[in-house]
């Protein structure tokens, strides 16, 4: 059985526990270093990322988590996630991990807009889909979100609205979405983890 650990420090963890256990995934709860022994991906959820930051300071997470995606580990980054996954996080007043070659822009949407959902093209997405999944958008849940400002060479742009925002994104072991997968049923981005898990995710570490 595959092992994904979820960090679980704040936010909503328990949903991507729930849809990784729906893979048929083994999904521990990380809370401290010792929790990231053995595992083999990574997802730091959506929540409050000056919060995620501060309790992964605290329980001296933070060094791990860097030196485990520079070996390699497949990590995905939703919303908050994504902003410490990045490597500038406009607006974030919290040390990052410093990882991916993006930068974000901390609750980018602005105030009159800070929910949304938005059904998104994601063609990367058909690699993991059935027959009958293939080419289907994806609905997207937006929450207080951030979104992706710049991307650096080696970065693969997964998904963007209509207008261009950027809203999902890919550099080798490491993934990022704005928008929050776990909260809907469809399967599938969790999937496209998994398969990144799976297929040894080509080695560009970031
Ligand atoms: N606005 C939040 C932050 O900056 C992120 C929101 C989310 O993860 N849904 O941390």
């Amino acid at each position: 059985m595959r092992r994904i650990g979820v960090l679980a420090l704040q936010g909503s963890f328990i949903e991507h526990i729930a849809l990784l256990e729906r893979l048929g995934v083994e999904p521990p709860a990380v809370k401290l270093p010792k929790d990231l022994v053995g595992l083999e991906g990574l997802i730091i959820p959506g929540g409050e990322s000056t919060t995620i930051s501060k309790l992964a300071a605290t329980y001296k997470l933070m060094d791990e988590l860097k030196r485990l995606a520079k070996d390699g580990l497949p990590m995905w980054g939703t919303c908050a996630g994504m902003i410490l996954l990045a490597r500038e996080s406009e607006g974030a007043t919290q040390p990052h991990l410093d990882l991916m070659d993006i930068t974000v822009e901390r609750n980018a949407f602005g105030r009159q807009v800070e929910s949304f959902e938005a059904d998104l093209l994601i063609p990367a997405l058909d690699v993991v889909s059935s027959e009958e999944e293939k080419g289907k958008s994806f609905h997207a849940v937006f929450i207080r979100a951030p979104w992706i400002k710049r991307v650096g060479e080696g970065v693969e742009v997964l998904a963007a609205l209509d207008e261009g925002v950027i809203v999902a994104a890919r550099q080798g072991n490491l993934l990022a979405t704005a928008f929050h997968p776990e909260l809907t049923e469809d399967i599938r981005f969790h999937r496209y983890f998994l398969n990144m898990v799976e297929s040894g995710h080509n080695g560009m570490a970031a």
